[in-house]
């Protein structure tokens, strides 16, 4: 009894692992347009450093709690260089992670600094005479594709840890499949997935990770696979099943963002656990402030108080569907009657107010104003990759369906 017991109270913890959802940044067509590069990285000469044969590199990351000096020291700079860098204002710009690369000269003495900026510029700090001069540049980015894997142990995020996943990944990953899965409530132990994706690389450090390329989600058994594809005429790029299905569906699965705060919240306190027919809604327990998002492009029928479901949003979608989100701490940007929203959008954020225990959001998922399963309807899809293209679209998605087929297999878990 006590092992079976165990058991179903980890079956109850690991079905609540995850809380929430985020949205994908807007790529530009210049990036679309950017060819990807899958050979090694060769570290270039800097622009306005003149290659010295006998000079080294050395290259840091400004880490959590870091100081600059102590950062400067582990770079190797002698103290009264290091006390004249810490008087520029630039070097106040280091952000957590950020990498500085040091060129030390044949004499031990400093030659140069750099590293990225805000808003990608490339800020270089050169040796002239007795001090340094300070100039700053656009930053140039090369793009490499990365492929990992990861098994479901507690959670998405520490399986994206442990195969080296940065966070950005994860959560398009997670988005990718919110139309089929919800990643709050579905997710199983041992529940797989696999993801090729670009990494961008300045001097040949990783420094932001970019957009997936193509996924696999094992969940409960069963595959999801889905393969990016630029459009063609001006229309947007998506994600497409490899036969050519449009991934992107008319309702999220999940109404609540996806982190890593709010996926940790769920690992500690499992969902309220109610029969949805009784309750006419499904109940995530959540962070107070965690992100609410229109489920689909709708049009706002309510946002206010109104009794025990404290603040709420109705929305009106396209044909007889609208969804409540109820005992919300508060509403979104713009969220008043009448106003159009588009799905993803944030209409507001988990709280506690109305008839509520704890911070949670009340979802409900009506048909013609009946209350229905939210977690068991058959939801319609976007347009598949229309019928003319389908030549150009196999052509792009037959080389990452091979690779995810290697990943699934186990053969590679490599940045190439
Ligand atoms: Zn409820």
């Amino acid at each position: 009894m006590r092992i079976a017991r165990a058991g179903a109270l980890a079956a109850l913890v690991l079905s609540g692992v995850l809380a929430a959802f985020a949205t994908i940044a807007p790529v530009s067509d210049a990036e679309i347009a950017r060819p990807v590069r899958a050979e090694p990285m060769v570290l270039q000469p800097l622009d306005g450093v003149m290659p010295d044969p006998a000079s080294y590199i050395r290259e840091e990351r400004f880490q959590r709690g870091d100081t600059l000096a102590g950062l400067l020291a582990r770079l190797g700079l002698s103290e009264s260089e290091a006390q004249s860098l810490q008087r520029l204002a630039q070097l106040r710009q280091l952000r957590t992670g950020s990498a500085i690369t040091a060129t030390i000269g044949a004499d031990g003495g400093l030659q140069s600094i750099d590293f990225l900026g805000p808003r990608d510029t490339l800020v270089l700090i050169v040796r002239s005479g007795s001090g340094f001069s300070v100039s700053e540049q656009r930053a140039e980015f090369e793009t490499r594709v990365a492929m990992s894997s990861g098994i479901i142990r507690s959670s998405l995020f520490a399986a994206a840890d442990a195969a080296g996943i940065p966070d950005a990944i994860a959560v398009q990953v997670a988005e990718i499949f919110g139309g089929d899965i919800d990643f709050h409530r579905d997710l199983r132990r041992n529940d797989r997935f696999a993801v090729v994706y670009e990494m961008h690389a300045h001097n040949g450090l990783s420094v932001r990770s970019g957009r997936v390329l193509a996924a696999e989600f094992v969940n409960q058994g069963r595959a999801y696979r889905a393969v990016w594809y630029g459009g063609v005429d001006g229309r947007s790029g998506g994600y497409y099943a490899p036969d050519g299905k449009n991934l992107r569906k008319a309702f999220l699965r999940s109404p609540l963002e996806f982190s890593r705060v709010s996926s940790a919240f769920g690992m500690r306190r499992h969902p309220i656990m109610q029969n949805w027919r009784a309750h006419r809604g499904v109940d995530y327990a959540a962070p107070s402030g965690t992100r609410v998002r229109a489920v689909g492009d709708a049009t706002i029928e309510f946002a206010g108080r109104q009794g025990g479901y404290g603040n709420v949003v109705v929305l009106r979608h396209q044909g007889q569907y609208t969804t409540v989100y109820a005992h919300l701490s508060g509403f979104g940007r713009g969220v008043r009657k009448g106003a159009r929203v588009a799905q993803g959008d944030i209409i507001g954020f988990v709280g506690q107010t109305g008839w509520a225990t704890g911070p949670h959001l009340h979802y409900e998922f009506k048909v013609a104003g009946e209350a229905r399963n939210p977690l068991a309807i058959a939801l319609p899809a976007a347009l598949p990759v229309p019928a003319g293209e389908m030549a150009r679209f196999a052509g792009q998605a037959q080389p990452l369906a091979a690779r995810l087929n290697l990943l699934a297999s186990g053969q590679v878990a490599l940045l190439e």
